[in-house]
């Protein structure tokens, strides 16, 4: 189903190239902007700048930092022009920079509800905005897109991009194409229809929009750019499809290819996971999990790739797409690469979408690798958890997620964010729909981790991550720097022969960008999840990237025991010579509230499925708290059934984001949890985790 077939090229057809001879080191220059999310037009995270190089970067220092007002994840990449540093925070806010100083210009708060954050999967967070002609755009979390005078943070115009009474969101940053802005949106996990929309950048009027699935059966067309393609989704799927949504969020990846005049982006895992309820378990159910191709113009279809046809893991394929030229079997090719979720290094030709090379970048379990003729994965006979249940690796944590990667053309390697974090899956096929929570198809509840001390600490150290350098024409790893834990930063190559990367442990890292060897490192004490940047003003270089925990995995999985609650977010800015003064106030963790148990053995079991299937997401599995958002078992509120009760059915605390969950679980509902919490409270405060 791929449009990939004919012609692709098996990989043991792919000859290596010679090492691409480096480019002139340009000289310094005075004012060096990054105006949009991957740094430049082909998205590479690649800056010429060398004034911090590999011979001096041990001398880098903290030029200056910025606390913020949340504890939530951080996940922007800073925009810089000439001298002003923009970023955007959790809960969708805007803050401008003199970005030699720290000052704060001005900041905007779109002021999103605190009920939104019910909708997040993965948190609260904002993968930043874009810059053009003198205007600052961005999406905040309930699906506005706003453009905001850069010189002065006042509102110019702002557009409702989405159906806000369903569970849409924005989270990722958005791009230019031909005057146009462009937008995706999230949502994939609780029910909604993806599809990505272009916007007339000066007056905020939508020119064309484009459909990732098909609308639900039986419905009429949309009157938009994808109907033309309509038939085709259809061809894909299977049943009742349409009554979740189907999913397929374009969440992050949006870029303009120029040379072909083409938007290219990556959609998102399909409603529910498991492709029995979503799909009668047949067809590749187009677009999900596919890296798509439209015209920049009227947003009309023009190829695809899909990585995981037909899927059932959460394998989003929204990851960085990199544009690039690449000398592949001695012809010039223009190509994109990507390293999306489920394990695989694909080097695709942007002309066509047809596969020209993959290998797998990260331990994977899924498949025996890709047939080079069809552009298909060969799955291994339980990937699909029909006959019970099957540990991935990947898993919908991904062995790359939304964390960006970077290549440099002076190394010719890709810098990939990697983790092996697996997960069982185990249907729980005939699935019922359930409107207050995740729509998954899968017991997430089969994930929780053992009570004792020493299988704990086995299970957390199967969890890696580790900075992968790739070779995208050889598709073989160069080097690698080995991490005690997943969900690291996102990476910035330089042409200083630098990589620059921050760790969930809270280091920030320079390593030479040819063989990994690891030259400075900054202990910010938040941990990192963001990618850093680098500007140039007035002939000064500086390094700047976003400290703060969170997201997707890091909301819900916690690190490590006895973590107290998370400090405020920073952003740091970093320079040689920097010796600005850093501190970080850290709170201890509360000690657990015990309380005796009054709850029978089968109330405990179903608080605890109540719990795992849907509070788990944010408060953490088997009640573990990453320190994001409260840590439940050290909550005083868990001894009082009437406190309990009032945040969980009364909706107490829906400003922070804890809505009223009345619409989906009884008072006796709410009560069993309390007992399941606390179960996990004493244990805590015997066992210590
Ligand atoms: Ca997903």
């Amino acid at each position: 189903m791929n449009s990939a077939a004919p012609g692709a090229k098996p990989m043991a057809e792919v000859v290596v190239a010679p090492t691409p001879t480096p480019s002139p080191v340009p000289a310094p220059p005075s004012f060096a902007n990054w105006t949009t999310y991957g740094g430049n037009s082909e998205e590479t995270r690649f800056s010429p700048l060398t004034a911090i190089n590999a011979q001096n970067a041990a001398g880098l220092g903290l030029a200056w930092s910025h606390e913020f007002d949340t504890a939530r994840g951080m996940e922007a990449t800073p925009l810089v022009q000439d001298g002003v540093l923009y970023t955007t925070t959790s809960w969708s806010k805007v803050y401008a920079f003199d970005a030699t100083s720290g000052n704060v210009l001005w900041s905007y708060d779109p002021k999103v509800p605190g009920e939104t954050g019910f909708k997040a999967c993965c948190d609260v967070v904002n993968r930043g905005g874009v810059l053009f002609e003198g205007k600052f755009y961005f999406g905040t979390l309930d699906g506005r897109l706003i453009a905001l005078d850069a010189k002065t943070g006042s509102p110019v115009w702002s557009t409702v991009t989405v159906d806000q009474s369903k569970p849409y969101t924005i989270t990722g940053a958005p791009r230019i194409a031909k005057g146009r802005v462009l937008i995706g949106n999230g949502g994939g996990e609780y029910g909604v229809r993806g599809y990505i929309s272009a916007y007339d950048a000066n007056s905020g009027k939508l020119a064309w929009r484009f459909y990732t699935v098909p609308p639900a059966k039986g419905a009429p067309a949309d009157g938009a750019a994808s109907d033309a393609v309509i038939p085709k989704m259809q061809a894909t799927w299977a049943g009742d499809y349409g009554k979740l949504g189907g999913g397929g969020p374009v969440w992050d990846t949006i870029v303009y290819d120029q040379e072909f005049n083409q938007v290219i982006f990556g959609v998102g895992n399909g409603t529910p996971w498991d492709r029995r309820t979503r799909s009668a378990d047949k067809g590749d159910n187009l677009f999900l999990d596919s890296i798509v191709a439209v015209d920049a113009d009227t947003g009309a279809y023009k190829w695809h790739y899909g990585g995981s046809p037909g899927e059932v893991w959460d394998f989003d394929q929204t990851q960085s797409v990199i544009l690039s030229d690449l000398n592949i079997g001695g012809q010039n090719r223009k190509i994109l690469m990507q390293a999306p979720k489920n394990g695989f290094f694909y080097v695709i030709d942007r002309a066509n979408g047809r596969l020209i090379s993959a290998n797998n970048y990260a331990t994977q379990t899924w498949t025996t690798g890709i047939d080079m003729a069809t552009g298909r994965p060969n799955e291994t006979p339980n990937a699909r958890y029909a006959k019970g249940p099957f540990v991935s690796l990947p898993s919908g944590q991904g062995a790359h997620n939304w964390q960006p990667m970077a290549f440099s053309p002076q190394t010719g390697l890709a810098y990939i964010p990697a983790q092996e974090v697996p997960m069982l899956y185990k249907s729980d096929h005939p699935f019922i729909k359930r409107d207050g929570g995740w729509n998954l198809g899968i017991e997430l509840g089969a994930n929780t981790l053992p009570n004792k001390t020493a299988q704990l600490k086995a299970v957390r150290a199967m969890l890696k991550g580790h900075l992968a350098a790739w070779n995208p024409i050889t598709q073989k790893e160069a080097w690698r720097v080995q991490y005690d834990g997943p969900w690291n930063g996102g990476v910035l190559a330089t042409a200083g022969n630098l990589v620059f990367q921050g760790t969930s442990r809270g280091t920030v890292n320079a390593y030479t960008a040819d063989k990994g060897q690891k030259l400075w490192s900054f202990d910010a004490e938040i941990g990192i999840m963001a990618p850093p940047v680098t500007y140039a003003v007035n002939g000064r270089q500086y390094v700047a990237v976003m400290a703060g925990y969170g997201g997707g995995y890091g909301i819900g999985a916690a690190l490590a025991d006895n973590a107290g609650p998370r400090p405020n977010g920073r952003l740091l800015v970093f320079a040689l010579g920097g010796d600005a003064a850093y501190h970080v106030d850290h709170v201890a963790p509360a000690p657990a509230v015990v309380v005796k148990s009054t709850w029978s053995a089968k109330t405990l079991a179903r608080g605890g499925h109540i719990y795992e299937e849907t509070c788990s997401v944010c408060h953490g599995g088997t009640a573990r708290s990453s320190g994001v958002v409260p840590d439940l078992r050290r909550d005083p509120l868990l001894a009082s059934k009437a406190g309990w009760n009032q945040v969980v059915i009364g909706g107490a605390l829906s400003d922070n984001g804890m809505v009223s969950f009345k619409k989906w679980l009884t008072p006796a509902d709410a009560e069993a949890v309390r007992g399941y919490v606390a179960a996990r409270a004493r244990n805590l405060a015997v066992n210590g985790n």
